[in-house]
């Protein structure tokens, strides 16, 4: 990586832009660390053939040797587990200890053990740190990296280091600082990034910074956190100082407020610099990874998010729709579909006629005709004045279209239900449903157990239909949120319920309101199954 990509995008003078710039990514080893996150060896290879798919040319895998689930996972990959097509998996690790040799260091031979190609070092270089956290002095640190570096390339390892609290450490004392980049450099690492651990700098304070280390003449990496809310522009501004590696995370999965998510920093580098970080195609499945990430992590996606958040190219006013109609591009900052992401009409009760028709164009139906779209449009009103909304609820609204315009084929039809919840907890929890539905001719009745009222109906009506519709098995429900709306007629409440729901392929989102959580609830539910039955 000695060649900076052209910045008027020159995609084809480039062999391999893995070869010329690094997307290093951190999610498996940095992002883990994010409060509530906990992964499984199955769900670091599951993530790690994700990021492989999505063309990133480092997959940080852990720290073996110091933490078992790591240690496991490099080993199951090194098994043939996981078999990466453009990425190359990279153990971390520290320097050796202090006073020790890397040969002999325990830590450092588990990252040869871990049988990556590529090694990452975290060392000190901050001189503060050095005394307090290594109680040791600088020359044994600087040491340490030059022993561990040459060590492991000795060893045939490609090695990056990163350079711990880097920032901090440059304006406490900025000659050691680069005196740790140089140290790095001359042992022979390849990549030495600078780490903002902390995540306290800014984009106007990282040229110059980084221009000092890029004096010393190594290729330069960036790995920043996201404190100030300038990840993102921090590692950016870095690339702009000279920086060709960058390292992130999916999702911006990390401890605190976060690291740069890769995925904003690719596609900006991609479509805004028009540097080919990753092949086009790859791009395009940025969202469908961004979500696969988030359904493995079990933590729920920003519908914010830079370009593969559910409404990073959501349009509302009543205003854009209709201009929105004659040229999407004139209300977005880029194509949707370069990052797999979809332009998406929200129905409010803001919307006009145009909103209803672009959205209904978008789920596959021709509401041209002006006295459909207008009833639509008047119902949809009457609904959101009771209490419904269709902005994410994309399946409870096609089922009011398929409704209106007589296309509603009902999978089945619910004759009684009914769920109790009591103190008495069982295994199979605390609350029984009962469901009868009718499909076709047959009528069924099951009970189902559960915890809370909505997994016990869900358990019921799952079993009750799993006989007629054998796919209801594959269905799951991935997110329930509940919201308590001031009544328009004064002292009662009423409640709204919004759930998500896949079958591995799709994921839809349907809306109940009622007067207590239970009856918006099983709205909702029953949504959800309808939909997941009728829809192609
Ligand atoms: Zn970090």
């Amino acid at each position: 990586m000695t060649t900076r990509p052209s910045e008027e995008g020159t995609m084809t003078t480039l062999p391999a832009a893995h070869d010329v710039f690094h997307l290093y990514d951190t999610t498996l080893r940095d992002g883990a660390q994010q409060e509530g996150l906990r992964l499984t060896v199955q769900d670091k290879l599951r993530i790690a053939r994700l990021l492989d798919e999505l063309g990133v040319g480092f997959i940080e895998g852990g720290w073996p040797g110091a933490n078992p689930n790591d240690t496991a996972f490099f080993a199951a990959a090194a098994s043939g587990e996981l078999k990466l097509e453009n990425a190359k998996l990279t153990a971390f690790g520290s320097t050796r200890r202090v006073g020790g040799r890397a040969s002999s260091d325990p830590l450092t031979r588990a990252l040869l053990d871990a049988q990556t190609e590529v090694i990452c070092l975290v060392a000190k270089s901050h001189d503060e740190h050095v005394h307090r956290a290594l109680k040791t002095d600088l020359a044994e640190n600087l040491a340490m990296v030059t022993d561990t570096v040459k060590f492991l390339t000795g060893e045939g390892r490609r090695v990056f280091l990163d350079c711990e609290h880097f920032f901090d450490g440059y304006r406490a004392n900025p000659g050691y600082a680069l005196a740790v980049v140089k140290t790095a450099a001359d042992a022979g690492a390849e990549v030495v990034v600078l780490c903002d651990t902390n995540g306290g700098m800014l984009p106007a304070w990282m040229g110059e910074v980084v221009s000092a280390a890029g004096a010393v003449g190594v290729d330069l990496g960036i790995h920043c956190h996201n404190d100030t809310g300038c990840a993102v522009a921090n590692t950016l501004a870095a690339v702009d100082a000279g920086a060709m590696h960058v390292q992130g995370t999916m999702n911006g999965h990390g401890e605190r407020t976060g690291n740069a998510d890769l995925i904003t920093v690719a596609a900006n580098l991609q479509l805004k610099y028009g540097w080919p970080v990753m092949p086009a195609a790859n791009l395009a499945r940025a969202t469908s990874v961004s979500q696969a990430v988030a359904a493995i992590t079990h933590v729920a996606p920003n519908a914010r998010q830079p370009y593969v958040g559910q409404s990073a190219f959501a349009h509302k006013a009543g205003l854009h729709a209709s201009a929105i109609r004659v040229d999407a591009n004139l209300y977005q900052h880029t194509d949707p579909k370069l990052v797999g992401n979809d332009m998406r009409m929200l129905v409010s009760d803001m919307a006009g006629r145009a909103n209803i028709q672009i959205k209904g164009d978008e789920l596959g139906f021709d509401l041209s005709d002006r006295d459909v779209a207008a009833r639509i449009t008047d119902v949809v009103k009457q609904r959101e004045m009771d209490g419904y909304s269709y902005e994410s609820a994309d399946a409870s609204f096609e089922l009011l279209v398929r409704d209106e315009i007589g296309q509603l084929d009902k999978q089945f039809e619910v004759l009684k239900w009914r769920v109790l919840t009591s103190d008495e907890v069982s295994d199979e929890g605390d609350s029984e449903a009962t469901v009868k539905v009718t499909v076709g001719e047959q009528t069924t009745a099951r009970v189902g157990e559960g915890f809370g009222p909505l997994n016990a109906l869900d358990k019921a009506l799952r079993s009750a239909l799993k006989k007629s519709h054998p796919q209801v098995e594959g269905f799951e429900l991935t997110d329930y949120r509940v919201r308590i709306l001031e009544s328009a007629h004064g002292t009662d409440a009423i409640t709204r319920v919004l759930i998500d729901t896949t079958d591995g392929r799709r994921r839809w989102t349907t809306v109940g309101v009622g007067t207590n959580v239970v009856e918006a609830s099983w709205e909702a539910l029953h949504d959800a199954y309808q939909w997941g039955l009728i829809a192609r």
